[in-house]
């Protein structure tokens, strides 16, 4: 059996799988791990090697180390890079801008240019960069794929991708919506036709990202043409730490009232969404302050599925005729009374939630719409580290034959 490496570097974590791309969405990955608090004083190697846990808690000077330690410790339980054959590694890259649309064969110049990119994506692509020169450091013989969040949504009509700012301005500094978790969106859209008996050309579809971060996508015929996230990861719906769509205004006022522009980032990233109005961001603790009666969870919740009510509102319009609604992610794919409330009363457009379907635990691709529903309602698990490999691997395949 063949594998694929598949590695989503953080700033002070990296994220990995070693997984059979040809495996089911449900299948579990041969290796998953987590190396965190990289450069802090004590830092931890997370590893469930065939369901069996491993930890080991070292400090873990940089990338280069952490990855090195993680293989090391596959390779005492027999499942180290050499122990298996490693046909791609996939690396999930935050932000492809405008250039990228399309997973690419990681070169130096591939490199060079997704660091081009870092002004768009100061957090993220520079702890991608990290991930990827560490791998291939490693693993220098193996094909390195970059696969970009954004690059599902390239192709959007210019009305959704474009911002009405000054069009100097805009181009200047490539002011424009790129759109986030796009690898999920496709992996989730592309089994909705199969759901529904329709060729994928024929299906128009919403689907909805819910997890710690939150998106909504509107899908025609395969091909997305509006998405809640814009220029940056915090746009869209409400999210656990993120504020969603907030009126600009109120970051200059935040300005003017003496914040500094990085107390405001951190504001709307990470003390906003969810947590910030109610003091979690865990659906399962909100959910259990609200049946204790607490009100700032109560308004918290309302808050989010009115933000999340407006998105598919407003996709649905977009789209005109609407033949899917797909919930994907932790909160999609688990929290029942979301999903149940974000498209309660909505019989006359068509869609009705049967519930005892959307009651069922979370189990593989399924309807929790009625029979009767004209718009069919599915709950689809999203496998992002699965999409990434099958495109490392289909990429690196096609380079091999048209090397050979
Ligand atoms: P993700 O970012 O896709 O991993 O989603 C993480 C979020 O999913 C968590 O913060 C929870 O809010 C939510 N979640 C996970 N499991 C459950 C569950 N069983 N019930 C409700 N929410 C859940």
């Amino acid at each position: 059996m063949t594998y694929a490496l598949v590695l989503n570097s953080g700033s002070s974590s990296i994220k990995f799988q070693l997984l059979d791309p040809n495996a089911g969405a449900n299948d579990e990955p041969l290796v998953s791990g987590l190396v965190e608090r990289i450069g802090e004083a004590t830092g931890a190697i997370a590893l469930t090697v065939r369901g069996e846990k491993i930890t080991s808690e070292v400090p873990i000077p940089d990338h280069s180390a952490g990855l090195e330690m993680a293989f090391a410790l596959m390779a005492e339980h027999g499942v180290g890079p050499s122990d298996v054959e490693i046909t791609a590694v996939g690396h999930r890259v935050v932000h492809g801008g405008k250039v990228f649309s399309a997973p690419e064969l990681i070169s130096d110049q591939v490199v060079e240019m997704i660091r081009d990119l870092i002004p768009l994506a100061p957090l993220h692509n520079p702890a991608n960069i990290d991930g990827i020169e560490v791998a291939r450091q490693i693993l220098p013989d193996i094909p390195h794929v970059a696969v970009f969040d954004t690059g599902f949504f390239h192709d959007m009509p210019p009305a959704a991708a474009l911002y009405a700012i000054n069009a100097e301005t805009a181009a200047e500094h490539g002011l424009r919506r790129y759109g986030f978790h796009g690898t999920s969106h496709e992996f989730v859209s592309q089994q909705v036709p199969d759901l529904l008996g329709k060729s994928a050309d024929e299906v128009n579809q919403i689907t909805l990202h819910l997890g710690n971060g939150a998106s909504a996508s509107a899908i025609r015929g395969g091909h997305a043409i509006d998405t809640s996230m814009g220029l940056t990861p915090l746009a869209g719906l409400v999210m656990g730490t993120r504020c969603g769509d907030i009126d600009p205004g109120i970051i200059f006022h935040l300005y003017r009232q003496g914040l500094s522009i990085d107390s405001i980032d951190n504001l709307l990233n990470r003390q906003s969404g969810v947590k910030g109005l109610s003091g979690v961001n865990d659906f399962r603790a909100l959910r259990e302050m609200i049946e204790d009666g607490d009100t700032d969870a109560w308004s918290a919740y309302n808050i989010y599925i009115h933000q999340l009510r407006r998105f598919i509102g407003s996709y649905m319009i977009s789209l005109g005729r609407v033949d899917a609604i797909t919930f994907t992610a932790g909160v999609g794919e688990n929290a029942s009374f979301v999903r149940e409330d974000a498209l309660a009363g909505l019989d006359m457009y068509g869609i009705e939630i049967d519930p005892g379907r959307n009651g069922l635990p979370n189990d593989g691709p399924r309807e929790i719409s009625t029979d009767n529903s004209r718009i069919k309602v599915f709950v689809v698990p999203t496998n992002e580290e699965l999409a990434i490999a099958q495109k490392a691997t289909q990429l690196a395949a096609r380079m091999q034959t048209s090397v050979s």
